[in-house]
C-alpha cells in the first residue's frame, strides 16, 4: 500500500512563492511508487485547499495553486482538521511566519500526524533571531554583538535605544526584523540617520527588532540531517553578487555563486561542524537544519543563524550540500520522511 504523503506548501508569508517553487521541485522528485501525494495548498490569504491526489509529477507551479479544485471555503482549515482521508505523514514545505515558526507544526502535533523537519520548540526558537542568539550564547557559540528591542520601547525611547546601539556596536550595522527570513526587511546602516530609517523599515515587518554588528566575512553554511544523532554535510560558501545576500540574490538572481565544498582549512571546517552540531542540539532540532556562519579574514567562525526550514529547491544550498555529501535530492526527501516517522513513533 502506498503511503499518503501530505505535501503542504504556499502559506501566509512573504515566502509564499518560494514555497511553491520548492513544492514543484519536491513533487517532481517524490517517488510515486511509494507515495500517493495529497497536495495541501495554503493561499496567501491563509485559506487551506486540498485537491485530488497527485499520481505523477506536476509540471507547473500553476497546477499547485489548486484553483477551483477541492474546497476554497473559508472554513477549509476546519475541514482539513477533520479529514477522513488523513495523510500518513506530512512534508511541510513552508517558510517564514506560520510555516517554519512552529505554528503549523503545532497543528500537526494536535492532529497526531508525523511531519518532516523540526518540531514546535526548535521551529519557534529558530524563527526568532533574538531567542536563537540567546540560546547560542548559552552553549558558548561565538556570534556578532547585537542589541534588540520591541516597537513599544522604540516609540517611547528612540534616542536612548539609538545611543545604546551606538555604544555597543560600530557602523556598519545590520537591522533585522527578529522573526523573518530570506532577508526580508533587513538593511544595512552606516550612520545614525540610516539606522533610524532601517529600524522604521524593519518595524513594518515585525514588532521585535535586532541590530547587529556588521562583519566583513565569508558566508559559509553547513547542512545538518538526522534526529538524535545528526550528521553534518560538507561546508558550502555563498559568493553573492549583490551588496549582501538579499532576497533577490537568493531567489531570483541566478548569478549567486555557490562553492561546494567551500575552500576552508580542515580545522576551521571541523570547528564549524562542532558548532553546527551544538546549535542543532541547543534548539532541540529534528530532521534538518542549515547552519549559517560568518568566517572572518583571520578564520574566526561566528554563527549567524540556523534555518529550520532552509531553501529546498534542487538548486538551493541545503540540497546541494547533501548532494556533495552523497545524498541526492530524492534520497533527501525520503530520508526526511523516514526521520519524521521515526520521531513520531518515539513519542508514542
Ligand atoms: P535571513 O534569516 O533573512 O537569511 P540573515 O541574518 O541571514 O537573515 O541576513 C541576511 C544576509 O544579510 C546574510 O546572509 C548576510 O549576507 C547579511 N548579513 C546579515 N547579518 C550580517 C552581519 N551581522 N554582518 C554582515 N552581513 C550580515
Ligand atoms: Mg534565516
Ligand atoms: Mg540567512
Amino acid at each position: 500500500m502506498k503511503k499518503k504523503l501530505g505535501l503542504v506548501y504556499g502559506g501566509k508569508s512573504a515566502e509564499h512563492e518560494v514555497s511553491l517553487s520548492t513544492a514543484r521541485a519536491a513533487a517532481q522528485a517524490i517517488n510515486f511508487d511509494t507515495y500517493e501525494v495529497m497536495p495541501i495548498y495554503i493561499t496567501p490569504e491563509g485559506e487551506w485547499r486540498t485537491g485530488t491526489s497527485l499520481t505523477a509529477p506536476v509540471d507547473t507551479i500553476e497546477e499547485l495553486r489548486l484553483d477551483g479544485q477541492g474546497s476554497s471555503e473559508p472554513d477549509s482549515i476546519a475541514q482539513f482538521l477533520q479529514l477522513e482521508n488523513k495523510p500518513d505523514v506530512i512534508l511541510p514545505l513552508l517558510h517564514g511566519t506560520n510555516g517554519e515558526d512552529g505554528t503549523v507544526q503545532g497543528l500537526f502535533e494536535v492532529m497526531n500526524i508525523p511531519y518532516a523537519g523540526n518540531g514546535v520548540l526548535a521551529s519557534s526558537a529558530g524563527m526568532d533571531k533574538v531567542v536563537m542568539k540567546q540560546l547560542f550564547a548559552q552553549v558558548g557559540l561565538a556570534q556578532v554583538p547585537y542589541v534588540h528591542f520591541i516597537r513599544s520601547e522604540w516609540e517611547k525611547e528612540e534616542a536612548r535605544l539609538l545611543d545604546a546601539a551606538e555604544q555597543t556596536l560600530q557602523y556598519p550595522v545590520f537591522v533585522k526584523p527578529a522573526n523573518l527570513g530570506s532577508s526580508v526587511g533587513i538593511s544595512k546602516a552606516d550612520n545614525r540617520e540610516s539606522l533610524k530609517q532601517a529600524i522604521a523599515f524593519a518595524l513594518k515587518f515585525d514588532r521585535k527588532i535586532i541590530v547587529e554588528q556588521g562583519v566583513t566575512a565569508r558566508e559559509i553554511e553547513m547542512g545538518v540531517l538526522g534526529n538524535d544523532e545528526p550528521a553534518c554535510s560538507v561546508p558550502g560558501e555563498i559568493k553573492p553578487v549583490a551588496a549582501f545576500y538579499d532576497y533577490e540574490a537568493k531567489y531570483q538572481d541566478g548569478n549567486t555563486e555557490l562553492v561546494i565544498p567551500a575552500h576552508i582549512p580542515v580545522d576551521v571546517a571541523t570547528h564549524m561542524k562542532d558548532m553546527a552540531y551544538r546549535a542543532f542540539k541547543v534548539l532541540d532540532c529534528a530532521g534538518l537544519v542549515r547552519a549559517d556562519f560568518f568566517v572572518t579574514e583571520s578564520d574566526e567562525v561566528l554563527i549567524n543563524e540556523v534555518n529550520t526550514m532552509p531553501g529546498f529547491t534542487p538548486t538551493s544550498m541545503f540540497p546541494l550540500l547533501w548532494q556533495h555529501t552523497g545524498v541526492s535530492y530524492p534520497e533527501l526527501i525520503d530520508r526526511l520522511i523516514e526521520l519524521a516517522i521515526a520521531r513520531h513513533a518515539e513519542k508514542q
